[in-house]
């Protein structure tokens, strides 16, 4: 019998994240049965949607959370030992799992040093970048894009993409290392936004055509700030709003209807899980990309199982660029 270690969800979370609110156990595993079989964890992720959907009701439960795992045991014909998987078996060393809802790796494409990107830019972040922004902003050449979270998987892949879709594409990030290296994977302008004055003169400045594409992983002032600068018959995706998810109290922001009306804009959600099917035509494209040199990935490794908490709050305090994965 195998045991694994696990994370509970001690508490729901009140503002940032604690260590408290997590507890590491041990379990005991069950002898697998016909039909499962037994995947012990090497990469896991952790994303900012965490701190969003942690409730009353994952209290006493394992933290959930995707990892890519290998299969060690094995009583399921379509999963074989020695198999590579991507699931949802939370935050956890060792699971049984029936195989259901479960991304059997092709080898071919991950191959040992790229593993990790089950979990990234050839995972559900790299499908969210590529659906989201060719579905929603719908770039045409010339036109120009603004992303937040730029610096993230999601953000440095959006900003790519519409590089090669001819697009000029200027990018919010915290820090100068992570214009750096915005810069260095082609965006047009990056800007620290911890240390530039005015939201409103920075866009006018870098912006000078206007904005035609807004992929918003960050909300708030943002938001705020960007949609009256927006362009006639714009298009807004959004897809994360990263600075409200620690708020206790949800901020009120600007009545915004006026801009919206006025210049006909498009401002659509995106839920990536509601997406499945086009996943594949994502890594295809995707991976094309990374084939060709024209779009680039960076991972945030942390090192070790006990360390995940680490990972976690640290995509709060922007320690990560691209990917945050820990090694299992
Ligand atoms: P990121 O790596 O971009 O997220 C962490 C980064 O967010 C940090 O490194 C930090 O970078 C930035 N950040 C943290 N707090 C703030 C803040 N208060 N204000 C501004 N920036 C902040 O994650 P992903 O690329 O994985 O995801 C990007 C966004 O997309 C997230 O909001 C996520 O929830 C969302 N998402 C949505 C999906 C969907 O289906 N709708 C699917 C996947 C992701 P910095 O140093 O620049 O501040």
């Amino acid at each position: 019998m195998a045991t694994a270690r696990k994370y509970n969800v001690e508490a729901v979370f009140k503002g940032a994240p604690k260590k408290s609110d997590f507890k590491i156990v041990e379990e005991t595993l069950p002898a697998i049965k016909d039909g499962e079989f037994l995947a012990e964890a090497i990469w896991l992720s952790v994303d900012p949607y965490m701190r969003l959907f942690v409730n009353s009701s994952n209290v006493g439960n394992t933290m959930f959370g995707e990892q890519v795992a290998k299969v060690i045991e094995s009583k399921n014909e379509n999963f074989k030992v020695g198999d590579y998987v991507a699931g949802m078996f939370g935050w956890r060393t060792k699971t049984i799992s029936n195989g259901d809802q479960v991304r059997k790796l092709d080898r071919s494409v991950y191959t040992d040093d790229k593993l990790s990107t089950g979990l990234g830019i050839l995972g559900m972040p790299g499908a969210t970048a590529y659906i989201a922004f060719l579905s929603i902003c719908a770039p045409k050449e010339g036109e120009t894009l603004v992303v937040t979270g730029a610096a993230g998987v999601v953000g440095s892949a959006v900003g790519q993409i519409a590089k090669i879709k001819g697009c000029r594409v200027v990018g919010f990030a915290g820090s100068d290392e992570k214009v750096q290296y915005l810069k260095s994977l082609g965006f047009d302008e990056a800007i620290n936004y911890k240390t530039m004055t005015s939201l409103k003169e920075t866009l006018e400045k870098t912006c000078p055509k206007g904005i035609d594409m807004f992929f918003d992983n960050v909300g708030g002032e943002f938001y705020d700030t960007i949609i009256p600068q927006m362009n006639t018959s714009g298009r807004v995706a959004v897809v994360g709003c990263i600075s409200q998810y620690n708020l206790e109290n949800p901020e009120k922001g600007p009545r915004l209807n006026p801009s919206i009306l006025a210049k006909e804009l498009t401002i659509k959600g995106f839920v990536i899980y509601n997406h499945l099917p086009r996943w594949p035509e994502a890594f295809k494209a995707i991976g094309e990309w990374i084939e060709k040199g024209q779009l680039k990935y960076n991972e945030t490794v942390t090192e070790g199982f006990d360390n995940m908490f680490d990972a976690f709050s640290g995509l709060f305090t922007g320690k990560n660029t691209g990917k945050a994965v820990v090694k299992a």
